[in-house]
């Protein structure tokens, strides 16, 4: 069993990728903001225990390269090792592009590209000088294969993920580094409610119209939980994805296809 670290696990999806991957036996970092330090905190405490040792919880802002060199050299260095990063932080916004400021495309692109950017180059030097390999995985969606209206900039910032996810799995590939995204469609989480109350606002339309007029072209019929997009991060961070990388998989119940 690998030695883990999730960023943005204090809530939606990078909580329920925790949970999954410490109830796969593996031993998990968990990470977020100083801000969400008690639900972090909360998160650590809800993974099962792991014949390797307990879990552990760190906090640091993924958009900055000292913290994210922290939080790796700190994995390493009280779990052992650093095996698996799953650079699963991110943001949303909701704007017309008309109306996106260019502070406001930099904030975006800072958590979403350069904050997986930082985390994945940062776990790759880490596993380069471990000299046994690892997988490295990364947050995009549906939104790194299509452009949405209303969401361009987040659109752009997914669209970075996927490339990095090519272009890292091509230079690390004689290391024994395996690079892949996972791609959900809509995960019922705080990011989507707010995506949701945005598009209302700008759409003119109640909570939760925006989302079921999304969900309606669900070929399986619902939104996703945390728990669906986690069984792909599971694939993902074991030996069974061994002779896969590069690739940004899609895990949207039937939203796009490509
Ligand atoms: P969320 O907002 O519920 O959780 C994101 C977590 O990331 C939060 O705990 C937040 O504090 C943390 N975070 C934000 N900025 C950070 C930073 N600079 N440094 C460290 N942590 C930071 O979002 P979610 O829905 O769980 O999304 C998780 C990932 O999945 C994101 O990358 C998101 O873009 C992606 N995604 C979500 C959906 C969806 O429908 N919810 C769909 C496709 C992709």
């Amino acid at each position: 069993m690998s030695n883990v670290h999730v960023t943005g696990a204090a809530r939606g999806i990078g909580q329920a990728i925790a949970l999954r991957l410490a109830q796969d036996g593996h031993r998990v970092a968990v990470s977020d903001l100083e801000s969400m330090r008690g639900a972090l905190e909360d998160t650590r405490n809800e993974l099962p225990e792991v014949a390797a040792g307990g879990h552990v919880a760190l906090t640091g802002d993924v958009s900055d390269p000292a913290s994210v060199r922290a939080l790796v050299h700190d994995t390493a260095q009280q779990l052992g090792s650093l095996d698996v990063m799953v650079a699963n932080a991110g943001i949303a916004q909701t704007k017309a592009l008309l109306d996106v400021s260019p502070e406001e495309y930099d904030q975006v692109h800072r958590v979403n590209g350069r904050g997986v950017f930082l985390c994945y180059t940062e776990a790759a030097r880490q596993m380069i000088a471990q000299g046994t390999g690892g997988k490295i995985i990364g947050a995009a969606s549906i939104a790194a294969h299509k452009g949405f209206p209303l969401l361009g900039v987040y659109c752009s910032s997914k669209f970075a993920v996927r490339a990095l996810t090519q272009a890292a799995a091509q230079e690390w590939a004689p290391h024994g580094i395996t690079v892949n995204a996972y791609c959900p469609g809509i995960v019922e989480t705080s990011m989507w409610e707010q995506i949701d109350a945005d598009l209302g606002a700008i759409n003119h339309v109640g909570k939760g119209e925006s989302m079921a007029a999304m969900a309606a072209g669900i070929t399986l019929g619902r939104v996703s939980t945390g728990a669906d997009v986690a069984k792909l991060v599971s694939y993902l961070a074991g030996p069974d994805s061994d002779y896969m990388t590069g690739q940004s998989v899609l895990v949207d119940g039937g939203m796009l296809f490509i």
